[in-house]
Order: C-alpha cells, then structure tokens, then sequence
C-alpha cells in the first residue's frame, strides 16, 4: 500500500446518508439551547426546541431526549485502541484484589482454550493485594507447563510468564535485553523483553486486528468517547503497515466508530525512516483515521518503580528506576521527526526523564510550538520541570484516571515532599493544551470516573488523596476530556464542541453532571453515544 492510497479518496461512502435527525427537550452542556438538529454527518443547527421543532416535519428522525444531558463526545488523549481490544478479548484482571484470584481466573480461562494457543491476561495490580506480591513462573507453571503464558500488570510496563513461554521465546538464564530486563528464575520481563517476547505470539492477520479494533471501539463508544488519540503500532504486533493498513480500510469503508489520531510508534529510528520515506507524515488521512504525532516511550512506570527519577525511589533505596534511551538515541528520533514537520510526544514519567526530554525538545520545537510536541503521562515533576513545559507551550496528554490507584502508592514511591508537584494537572490546564485520557487498556477508559477524579484528586474510594491544590473545576476538567484533545490533534475546528457545522458527535448522558456533588460524578451514565451523526450506542 501506498501513502498516496489514503489521498485518493474520489469514491462518497455510504456512511453520509445526509440523514436529518432532531434531537429535542435536551439540557445541554455550557448551552441554554435544548435542541440539534442533525444532518448527515454534521451538527446543522442548535436552538431551543420550540424553535427547532419547526424543522421537525423534513427531519427523518425526531428524538425526544425528555431531559437528558447532552455534551460533545469524549476525546480519549491517550489510549491503546487496538491492544484495549485485544484486552478484551482475553482474561481481564484489573478487579483481581489478590495473587489467588489472578491466578482462579487464569485457570478457569485455561481450561476452554484449544490446545497450544497462547493464555494471555492483563491487568492485575499487586499493590492493591494485601500480600502485595507478583503471581510467579512457578505460580504460573502450576496451571500449565505445556500452554505458553503471559500475564501483564495493570500499566503494561511489566509482566510475568511461564517455563513454556520463556521456552517459545528462546530466553535463558542468560538472556538480556538493551531497555528492558528479565528475571528468568520469577518469569519477570520488563520493557523491551516483553517486545521481544510478543514476536514469540501467533502472527497477526487483517482479520484478527480488525475484530480487536471493532471490540475496543464498541466498548469505547459505551463510554461516550467519539475521537481517541491511539498507540497502535507496536502494541500487539510490530507489523506497523498491517495495523495502518487495517485501519485506513476501516476509515474508508465507514467501519470506526471512533475517530483515530495516530500515535505512531516504531521498534527502531530505521523503520521510523522507511514510514517517513513512503510518504507517511502527520496529516495524512481524514477526519476519522488521520497520522498523528510520532510517539515514543522514554521510561517505564511508577507502579513497577521502573520510572526513571532524579533521586532513588523513597521506598526502594539504591533503585531509581531507567531511561529507555540515552540523551543521543532520543536525539535521533527527534531529529528525524522534526526533519519532516511531525511533532513528537513522549511516555515521560519520572522526572529525571522529562527533565532529559526537554532538553532535547529545546533544540527542535520551533515557533511557540507550532507542531504540538508533547509529554504524555506529566506525573512525577518538580517545579522546574513544570516550569519549562509550561514555556515551552508543550502539548499535556495526562490521566486523571491514574490517582486511583497512584494515589495510595504516590507517597511512599517519591515522599510527601516531591509528591507536592507531582500530577500537575490543574496548573497545566490553565498554561497549555493539556488533554485528558485513559492510557486504555492501563484504566478503564470510564470518562465518568476520570472527571471525578481531576475534580477530586481522590480515588474512587475516597480513602486516598493527592495534593488538593491540584484539582480541576468541572470546567476544566470537562475541557480536558474534549476541546483541549481536539486542539492538540489540530481538529477543534470540527470536533471537541458543540456548534453548527462540526461533526455530530455527543455523548447523552441520564444526569445532569453539574448538578451532582463531586464525588457523584462517576455514578452517570451515558445513555446514549451518537458520532458522525449516527447512533453508535444506546443503552
Ligand atoms: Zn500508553
């Protein structure tokens, strides 16, 4: 395939049916209007229901929303469409609350396999277990020796197989990985070696991906999210032109439900080159499968104590977490980038990390930040760090969703005096783009939850908190979860509000959220999802 292919869009797709639909009697975010009117894929007008009910005789379709509360459709900065797919599809463990029900789900799972296919699962948080301790090869050698295994961690970063798996992927006692590591005697791979594992996987085909993509998407349209900014290209598969390919054909044949910004990762600066020299740059493609930035991930997680700080972590003296790449590697694919006009954001947790990035950011963000560089994840941060991101107008793809889990561990990892600036996200807002989203599958990408969460700084359970100076009014958090994602994939002016002439998408949800105590937010539910002007879920 050809980058051109994608240019060449001569053929209409069915998906503009130029449908008029109206939708009356709604409350609707930031509007005293109650009524859009819809026509194909584009909002035509929005007013006040008596006013619109005079289009109602010409329109195909008329709603009666009896109250409910409408506002754009979530923007998701952040997320892993295809790999959240395939999470789906495979042994879910996030609600695990210990190593026992890890491993009871794992068997049970085990069980209805056909023979020989791999028994993957993702998710578990061990700090959560009262025991707070990893499942095992040989926990996991106990369910099968003959069956390869792979479980992941909640943030993707670290992940535990068995004899049978390591077998498959030819490591030993004596195996290493640059950027990563293994243990061979616990099963434990980090990093880079859980992508030399995944090349031990059954090959991806066109039709494997698309159902994933189809099955993360519908999931992500039940939570209201109509546009998504994904990583796709390296987390299943390191086939980067079949997972474009994939997609693009989707995109053309009317099959997202979800607008796709690509974050494009790649396994080397070589491939990065052989994408550039086929023609491929930011911008290419359409309003529902376009190239975003290039993405590359620098550290790996506070979780797994793999983030890389200025000073050890407070609660593992001697470790303070590594950098993916050197100061000169990350150079390398920033140049390249910056050489073809294609921003760069970058997995930057630690501050010692950041700190790294921005040095090299300073030489190539020209013009106030014309091309939206960007850092994703803005955690661990002190104010020297935040201060320089703030001059140099970077792009903030940050997730409110992390202070549930993070919040109960953010103190004992870096102590209560570094933790003061840690997850900035207020402060950002009120400086930059700074976009919300869920790193899916790392969260659930439950938006509901994710406004509480900037709101409150508090988990879910009320029982942890981060520093309060830091929480967003509704306002912005609202922002964060729509306009400011729109601005950053440069498409605010067809998405991220509700206004005549951009696309119909909106999320309506059973309450009105501004009428809800704080730490009510995540009880709402969507009720219904409309994007390109069609129902996408409906409760
Ligand atoms: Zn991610």
């Amino acid at each position: 395939m050809s980058a051109d292919w994608c240019y060449d869009r001569t053929l209409e797709t069915e998906r503009n049916t130029g449908m008029k639909r109206l939708f009356i009697n709604a409350v609707i975010w930031g509007r005293t209007d109650t009524a859009i009117l819809t026509e194909g894929e584009k909002i035509r007008r929005i007013g006040m229901t008596e006013e619109l009910q005079k289009e109602a005789e010409s329109a195909d379709e008329v709603i009666d929303l009896n109250g409910l509360f409408v506002c754009p459709g979530f923007i998701d900065s952040h997320l892993h469409l295809l790999e959240y797919g395939r999470y789906l599809e495979n042994v879910q463990l996030h609600s695990c609350t210990s190593r026992q029900e890890v491993l009871n789900l794992l068997k049970q799972q085990e069980k209805k396999l056909p023979k020989g296919e791999w028994l993957l699962g993702r998710g578990f948080n061990e700090e959560l277990f009262d025991d707070p301790k990893m499942p095992t090869k040989a926990d996991l050698d106990q369910i099968s020796k003959e069956r390869p295994i792979a479980v992941t961690r909640c943030c993707g970063h670290k992940m535990v197989v068995n004899s049978k798996a390591l077998e498959l992927a030819n490591m030993d006692e004596d195996s290493m990985v640059e950027g990563g590591s293994i243990d061979f005697e616990n099963g434990f791979l980090e990093e880079t070696a859980i992508t030399v594992l995944h090349d031990s996987w059954p090959a991806e085909t066109e039709e494997s991906i698309r159902r994933s993509i189809l099955r993360g998407q519908k999931e992500l349209n039940r939570y209201g999210i109509t546009a998504v900014g994904s990583d796709d290209f390296m987390s299943i598969t390191h086939d980067w032109r079949l997972v474009l390919d994939v997609m693009m054909k989707m995109a053309f044949r009317g099959e997202l439900t979800v607008r796709v910004n690509e974050q494009c990762e790649f396994p080397s600066p070589e491939e990065f080159a052989a994408f550039l020299d086929e023609g491929y740059t930011t911008d290419v493609g359409d309003d529902l499968f376009r190239i975003g930035p290039l993405k590359i991930i620098a550290d790996g997680s506070l979780g797994a104590r793999t983030a890389a700080l200025s000073k050890d972590y407070s609660d593992d003296r001697g470790n303070s977490g590594y950098m993916v790449y050197n100061r000169s590697e990350l150079e390398t694919w920033v140049k390249l980038a910056a050489d073809y006009n294609m921003p760069v954001i970058t997995h930057a947790i630690g501050d010692r990390t950041v700190r790294e990035v921005l040095n090299v950011y300073d030489k190539y963000v020209i013009e106030n930040n014309l091309l939206h560089f960007g850092l994703v994840h803005c955690q661990i941060m002190t104010p020297a760090e935040i201060k320089r991101t703030i001059d140099m107008n970077l792009c903030c793809y940050f997730q409110s969703l992390f202070i549930d889990s993070d919040a109960k561990i953010l103190e004992a990892r870096v102590g209560s005096e570094r933790a003061e600036s840690c997850y900035p996200f207020r402060t950002l807002s009120e400086h930059v783009i700074a976009c919300n989203g869920s790193d899916a599958p790392v969260e659930t990408p439950d938006v509901m939850k994710g406004l509480q969460m900037a709101v409150t700084r508090r988990s879910l359970d009320g029982t942890a908190a981060m520093n309060p100076s830091e929480c967003m009014d509704l306002q912005q958090a609202m922002r964060s979860y729509t306009l400011s994602g729109a601005e950053a994939f440069f498409s605010s002016d067809n998405i991220g509000s509700l206004e005549e002439g951009k696309y119909a998408d909106f999320a309506v949800l059973d309450r009105d959220i501004t009428k809800l105590r704080e730490d009510e937010i995540h009880t709402a539910k969507v009720m219904m999802t409309v994007m390109n002007g069609e129902t996408v879920f409906e409760k």
